[in-house]
């Protein structure tokens, strides 16, 4: 018989009222795949916040174990590009969402949907970055791509104090950008002036609605935030600048007009991780390999065990989470 092992499990029932609990397991419940892998570490985003507060639209089958990132070795594994005791790492791919994800010490996946483990990483840091880290990655990939430099301007980071924010700033900076941080939380300007941020402004000044052209004041932004902030951060992009959208932290909605588009020639970039093509993940781990600073990532992550997962994912929803969460699965798992 397999080892048994404790796994979150969020089930609902006829009238669709949702439950989360901690199940055993054994591998013979996990879902089909090519490779078995010992989770290390895994992390709380806004999704398994979103997932495990019982947002509508997460979750696309019941039950589902949460959990969308992972880091740790395979255990097992037909797959022609991995052999037991390769270090990996996953993002997305419907992993919590519509297939068992990674609140579990062990997950069986589809190979295609892994990374290998940079050379200069562990699991703690892979998850310090986490989704939320290669998603910020991503986004200045995206900005970068549009012809964005930092003699073209400052850039803007929404959201600035969470995890998609905190680690654009790390990245932006030691690349050489003027970051400007937007942020509610006023208590973290050392916070985000550390990480590399040169200006904060108050999230106030973006967050309501606004005018459909404004004065030009950065040349790109990376957006976590959406609504009225991602159309007040388009009206005053500068002539030819770009923005990159990833999130929804305010509202999924986009109160904007055409106008920086038309008069400006401002684009707005879409920035996806979930189903991110393999040579844009890799492309991206590799960067985050090397333009993130390791000592910046160890100041702006905090680590928790398992038991602490649940509580997290209320907090992080709430605001109340400064940078990224790490869980060591090797605590209380
Ligand atoms: P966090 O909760 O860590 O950070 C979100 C930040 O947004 C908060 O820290 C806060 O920053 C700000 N914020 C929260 N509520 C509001 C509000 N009502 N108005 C304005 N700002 C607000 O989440 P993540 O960084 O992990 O994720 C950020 C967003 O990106 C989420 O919406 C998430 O779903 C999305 N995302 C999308 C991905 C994709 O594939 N497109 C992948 C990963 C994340 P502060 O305190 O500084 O004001």
């Amino acid at each position: 018989m397999s080892d048994i092992f404790k796994a979150i499990l969020i089930s609902r029932d006829k009238e669709k009222n949702q439950s989360v609990d901690i199940a055993d397991f054994t591998d013979d419940d996990l879902m089909d795949g090519d490779v078995t892998v010992a989770i290390e570490a895994t992390t709380v985003n806004y999704k398994d916040g979103l997932a495990i507060k019982g947002s509508p639209g997460i979750i696309q089958r019941w039950p589902m174990v949460p959990g969308i990132d992972l880091a740790g070795k395979v255990i097992s594994s037909s797959h022609n590009e991995y052999n037991t005791g390769d270090k990996v790492i996953l993002n997305g791919w419907g992993l919590g969402q519509s297939h068992y994800g990674t609140y579990a010490a062990r997950a069986r996946v589809n190979g295609d949907w892994l990374v290998p483990m940079p050379e200069n990483m562990n699991s703690m840091d892979a998850m310090a970055i986490g989704t939320a880290g290669y998603t910020a990655m991503l986004c200045i990939m995206a900005l970068e791509r549009h012809g964005i430099t930092p003699d073209r301007g400052p850039i803007i980071v929404t959201g600035a104090a969470g995890g998609v924010g905190s680690i654009a700033i790390s990245v932006l900076s030691k690349l050489g950008y003027h970051v400007i941080a937007s942020t509610g939380r006023a208590s973290e300007e050392a916070y985000l002036k550390d990480l590399g941020a040169t200006e904060i402004i108050d999230r106030t000044e973006l967050s309501e609605p606004g005018r459909p052209l404004g004065k030009e004041r950065w040349a790109g932004a990376v957006d976590a935030v959406g609504s009225h902030t991602l159309a007040n951060v388009l009206s005053q992009t500068t002539y030819g600048g770009a923005v990159a959208a990833c999130g929804l932290a305010q509202g999924y909605d986009l109160p904007a007009t055409v106008m920086p588009f038309i008069l400006r020639g401002v684009s707005l970039l879409g920035v996806d991780s979930v189903h991110a093509p393999k040579e844009l993940r890799l492309e991206a781990w590799s960067r985050l390999a090397s333009d993130l600073d390791m000592a910046k990532l160890a100041s702006l992550s905090t680590t928790i065990g398992f038991d602490d997962i649940i509580s997290t994912a209320h907090d992080i929803i709430d605001g109340k989470i400064r940078g990224r969460v790490v869980v060591d699965m090797a605590t209380d798992a």
